[in-house]
């Protein structure tokens, strides 16, 4: 095992080696501008490639956990994440969330069988600078500009998490109200949330952006506050939109949601009704759980060719629901 020291304005520390510097975010580094890391050369499997990567320990600061890389640096840089909380390294956010709101699809291997294949042209394309072309490309100033709001709402020092990440483990003794250690206890004394969703993520899941339970509450949160909370009736899968521009046609809105929603595939698609006389349409989807990914995504951004339009999911059908076929 070797120590590295990591400046964390990036410039010393690794210096040629820039391969030997681990990609992580503000937070998982902690406050103290250089970082002393113990690094143990294929210490681990990545969790998400499972092939042997450098490990990285360190103490981000008094009091905190200890520590750790569990991804490795070519699976961060793919999907432009920290190595350790496998969150956005630009905005802190889930991957899952980002990709909503910058209407990025997914990519990436999702059997073992690819997986391989895929790391192999990763590093095929790496450049001399161990940089690759990560999946998150430029993208629209307008979701930028939302990640950036929604980043805010994470670090508020009253319901932010950022700061949560980096505390000691919960003392299990205390838990059971048999820890004697008292003030010396490295340990968190403090009760477990029940329900708590951080603790049911999945690491595969997170990096990838699916069905990550910390992401869906961002969402969903989002969801509801600009008034696109899914009805309650399921049998709702259309969505409305009103205010559109003039020269909008259908081949416009399906190109639309189809680039903009993560997933949605074009048959999801059933059909988009334009009401050209009132500058509004009708789009209907297959299934609901795609009309809210698209109404998670307008939540997000209401834009259509770079003009704001308004959102709202459809009404019930008076009757329809009694009628069983
Ligand atoms: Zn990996
Ligand atoms: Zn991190
Ligand atoms: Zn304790």
């Amino acid at each position: 095992m070797s120590y590295a020291y990591v400046n964390k304005q990036g410039a010393a520390g690794g210096g040629a080696e820039a391969a030997e510097t681990p990609i992580l975010c503000e937070t998982c580094l902690g406050p103290n501008p250089y970082v002393r890391m113990s690094k143990q050369a294929f210490g681990k499997e990545c969790k998400i490639c499972d092939r042997p990567f450098t490990v990285f320990r360190w103490n981000p600061g008094a009091g905190m956990r200890t520590k750790k890389t569990e991804i490795c640096t070519t699976c961060a840089k793919v999907k432009n994440v920290c190595q350790t909380c496998v969150l956005d390294l630009q905005f802190g956010l889930p991957v899952q969330v980002r990709d909503t709101a910058l209407g990025i699809s997914k990519s990436g291997p999702s059997t073992d069988i690819n997986k391989q294949y895929y790391v192999n042209q990763l590093e095929a394309n790496m450049d001399a600078n161990g940089m690759i072309e990560s999946s998150v490309g430029p993208s629209s100033r307008a979701g930028q500009e939302i990640l950036k709001q929604l980043a805010k709402q994470r670090t508020d020092p009253r319901g932010g998490d950022a700061y949560r990440r980096n505390r000691a483990h919960l003392c299990s003794f205390y838990a059971k109200g048999e820890c004697n250690r008292g003030d010396a206890c490295p340990f968190r004394h403090e009760l477990p949330i029940k329900n708590d969703t951080t603790s049911k993520q999945n690491i595969k899941d997170r990096f990838h952006g699916t069905n990550d339970p910390v992401a869906r509450k961002i969402l969903n949160a989002s969801t509801a506050a600009a008034g696109l909370g899914a009805p309650d009736d399921k049998e709702i899968t259309t969505l409305f939109l009103s205010a559109l521009p003039s020269d909008v046609d259908e081949a416009t809105v399906r190109t639309f949601f189809v680039q903009n929603v993560p997933s949605l595939r074009s048959d999801e698609i059933r059909s988009v009704t334009m009401v050209p006389t009132s500058n509004c349409a009708f789009v209907n989807f297959r299934s609901r759980n795609a009309a809210e990914s698209a109404a998670e995504r307008c939540a997000l951004r209401m834009d259509l060719d770079g003009q704001e339009i308004r959102v709202a999911w459809g009404r019930s059908r008076p009757g329809k629901k009694s009628i069983k076929a």
